[in-house]
């Protein structure tokens, strides 16, 4: 049996990252504060579902798992907007069918990947047990047990942070695990309510079940996603402050009106919303950054533990299988021994600049979901990207080479992406509509751009 690696936290990264060390024989202990969720009734985590795409895929075939995982998601083939009015817009992800996201439940995958993990007898899951602090010197750590409050010290030989934004494991580091530790957390002064639309009287979805329902509002946006029960899980993101944000929807009555307002088609199907909107938290959103995620061989921190995202680009998640990937193909590169200093020193380098890009790319989507895609200009772009990727299969848009190019790192996806972007935008800004296009002429130049980067 090869060493024994600790890890912090059985979310996402890290019941995924405890599947793929042991089976390459790695000795896995994982602690998590969290009851075990297969047994308790508990919240999922930070949202009901998520959006699971190419990346996220990719690292899921490294555990055997994503064809059991594809059989539990829905797919959505594009975002359906939903004006004021009452009118929708179908606007394709991609001009290519095989190109899509999944809806899937966060609580479901987590607890598929804990299960795969236990079909591995090495290893251990040590449930409520919260980590409170870490000594890089002695290489121990505090955990207190959330049932007796018992607290114990224990040693680890390498330790993985995957304790999420709030991570303790980086919160010792800021306060001693390393000197000049490098930390921002940019709160956005939105945040999000999750709320539902229930399956109808029959059993059925209320409304189209293949799409991302968005509706833009401009200075705040609602979205749903379906799950398999044919229920959508509805949420708003909103300003805390103003006319209309959070704060001031402070009665059932302003809560209504504001509904009413501006989500009419939505709140015809919502039968529970004043209940949902007393029951669920308001929560906020914040982009954390980081660096050095290592200590020597010590530590390391993985997903939102070192790169917390806003969630607009459908991209925390798969960023954070995305490492468990890139941490796999570095630790296939030893043979015998492994130079873990070089290992976890290798992989924050890697993974840095790309974990930024998305980071930096999930902030500006935002401003294009609830206002950008309602903009007649962007309307345009968007078809005319569509067209060019079912013209040549070589080109693929910003939105593409971000969510299902997993060979293409985020931050040349970024790069690429944005000069695709202000090309496209200044010729459709002069177009009355996509059929105007010379594609043969656009394609040309689109891969000059390309080019050009290499
Ligand atoms: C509203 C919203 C929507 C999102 N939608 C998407 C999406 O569509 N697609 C996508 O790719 N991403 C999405 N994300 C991002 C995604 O949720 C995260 O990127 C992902 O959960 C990161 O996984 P993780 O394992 O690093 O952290 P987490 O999933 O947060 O897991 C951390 C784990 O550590 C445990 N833990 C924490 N502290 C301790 C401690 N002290 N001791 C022991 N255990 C501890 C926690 O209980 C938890 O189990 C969304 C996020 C939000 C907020």
């Amino acid at each position: 049996m090869k060493k024994k690696i600790t890890i912090i936290g059985a979310g996402l990264a890290g019941s995924l990252l405890a599947v793929i060390l042991a089976k390459k024989g790695f000795k896995v202990d994982v602690f998590e504060r969290r009851p075990d969720m297969r047994k308790e009734s508990i919240s999922a985590g930070r949202s009901i579902n998520l959006a699971l795409s190419d990346r996220g895929i990719e690292a899921l075939k490294l555990a055997g798992i994503d064809d059991f995982v594809l059989k539990q998601v829905i797919p959505m083939k594009g975002r359906l907007i939903h004006s004021v009015d009452g009118t929708k817009k179908i606007q394709p992800y991609s001009g290519r069918d095989k190109e899509y996201i999944n809806s899937v439940s966060r609580g479901g995958l987590n607890i598929a990947l804990m299960n795969k993990a236990e079909e591995y007898p090495n290893i251990n899951f040590y449930f409520n047990q919260r980590v409170l602090k870490i000594d890089y010197n002695k290489k121990t750590f505090k955990v207190k047990n959330e049932n007796s409050k018992e607290i114990q010290e224990l040693v680890f030989n390498h330790l993985i942070g995957t304790d999420g934004a709030g991570s303790v494991v980086r919160l010792s580091y800021q306060t001693g695990g390393v000197k000049r530790f490098n930390f921002s957390q940019d709160f956005l002064s939105h945040g999000y309510k999750e709320l539902a639309i229930p399956p109808g009287p029959d059993n059925e979805f209320q409304a189209e079940s293949n799409v991302l329902h968005i509706w833009p509002r401009h200075d705040f946006m609602m979205i749903a996603l379906p799950n398999l029960d044919k229920s959508f899980t509805v949420t708003l993101f909103n300003r805390f402050d103003g006319n209309t944000g959070f704060d001031s929807l402070d009665t059932n009555e302003k809560v209504e009106d504001f509904f009413n307002k501006y989500f009419p088609d939505a709140v015809s199907v919502m039968p529970n919303i004043i209940d949902d909107w007393h029951e669920n938290p308001t929560s906020s959103l914040a982009t954390v950054k980081c660096f050095p995620w290592a200590i020597e061989d010590k530590a390391l921190i993985f997903g939102d533990a070192s790169h917390a995202v806003v969630p607009f680009y459908g991209q925390g998640m798969n960023a954070s299988f995305e490492d468990c990937r890139v941490f796999s193909e570095l630790l296939d590169e030893y043979d015998n021994e492994i130079d873990w200093e070089e290992l976890f020193d290798k992989f924050q380098n890697l993974r840095k600049e790309n974990t930024d890009a998305i980071a930096d790319l999930a902030i500006q989507n935002y401003a294009e979901m609830r206002s950008h895609v309602a903009n007649p200009v962007f309307q345009i772009k968007r078809q005319v990207e569509m067209e060019l990727e079912s013209k040549y299969e070589d080109f693929s848009s910003k939105y593409s080479l971000v969510t299902f190019r997993d060979e293409i790192p985020y931050s040349k996806a970024k790069k690429l992406g944005e000069l695709q972007d202000d090309y496209l935008m200044k010729i459709c800004s002069n177009l009355g509509s996509a059929e105007e296009i010379d594609y043969d002429l656009v394609y040309t130049e689109l891969k000059k751009i390309e080019e050009s980067l290499d």
